[in-house]
Parts: C-alpha cells; structure tokens; sequence
C-alpha cells in the first residue's frame, strides 16, 4: 500500500494535533472539522479501506471504538452523544485510503448524512 498522508502523520513527517496515542492506534484533531469536536481515530496498521479488513485485524478495529469512547469520556461529550463514523471508498466519500474513524461532536447530528442532490455518474 502507498504512503498516505496519515501514515506521515503517524511518523511524524507531518505535523498533527495529536490527542491520543498507543501501540496500535492514534487520534488526532481533524484538520477540517464538521462539527464543534472533530477528530480521527486511526490503526497504525495501515489498512486502506473498510474492504481491506481481515479477520486478524478483529482486535485493532475494536480498539478504534474503544479509543474513540475513552476520549469522548475525557472530553466530556459521551453522554451527550456524538457519530463515530468509517466512510469507504468514493460513494462513502473516502479521501485518505487509510482507514479513519471520524469522531464528530458537539452539535446534534443530522440524519440521513448523504444529500439528494448528490450527483451520481
Ligand atoms: P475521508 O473523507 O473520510 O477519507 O476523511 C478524511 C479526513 O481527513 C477529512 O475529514 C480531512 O479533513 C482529514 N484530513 C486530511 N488531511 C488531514 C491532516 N493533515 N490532518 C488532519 N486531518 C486531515
């Protein structure tokens, strides 16, 4: 698999406000925010899309919730609520084909996300 930018970020080679990091994963503050809170939650694994999951991969895909409910704990909004979101490839509106948990917060959400208007080829 390519590098993408979030493997930079990962290493560093690009800067990040990072919120939360272990062995297997790492948060940071999305850089365009749709909503008052705004971050990703990422395997250091690099997997390109929700179709690129293997069975072994079980674990750290768990453990991506698992951050994202630590930190929604810690900054206060895990009652309140917030979507935790995975979008795939063009029609889930992917960007960075490495797999990211979209934490969005701070606003009530919307529901259904996609747009009438959306073109379609
Ligand atoms: P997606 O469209 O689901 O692939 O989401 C990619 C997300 O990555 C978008 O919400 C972007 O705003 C975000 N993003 C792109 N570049 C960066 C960056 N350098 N730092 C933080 N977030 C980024």
């Amino acid at each position: 698999m390519s590098d993408t930018l979030f493997s930079k970020i990962i290493n560093r080679e690009i800067p990040a406000d990072i919120l939360y990091e272990d062995d297997q994963a790492l948060a940071f503050s999305d850089i365009n925010p749709q909503a008052p809170v705004h971050f990703l939650v990422i395997p250091k694994k690099p997997i390109a899309t929700i179709n690129d999951i293997e069975p072994e991969d079980r674990e750290v895909i768990g453990h991506l919730y698992l951050v994202a409910a630590k930190l929604a704990k810690e900054m206060g909004f895990a009652e309140e609520g917030y979507r935790a979101v995975m979008n795939c490839n063009p029609y889930g509106g992917q960007t960075v084909y490495h797999i990211h948990l979209h934490v969005l917060a701070g606003k009530p959400m919307g529901w259904p996300p996609y747009q009438e208007t959306l073109k379609t080829p």
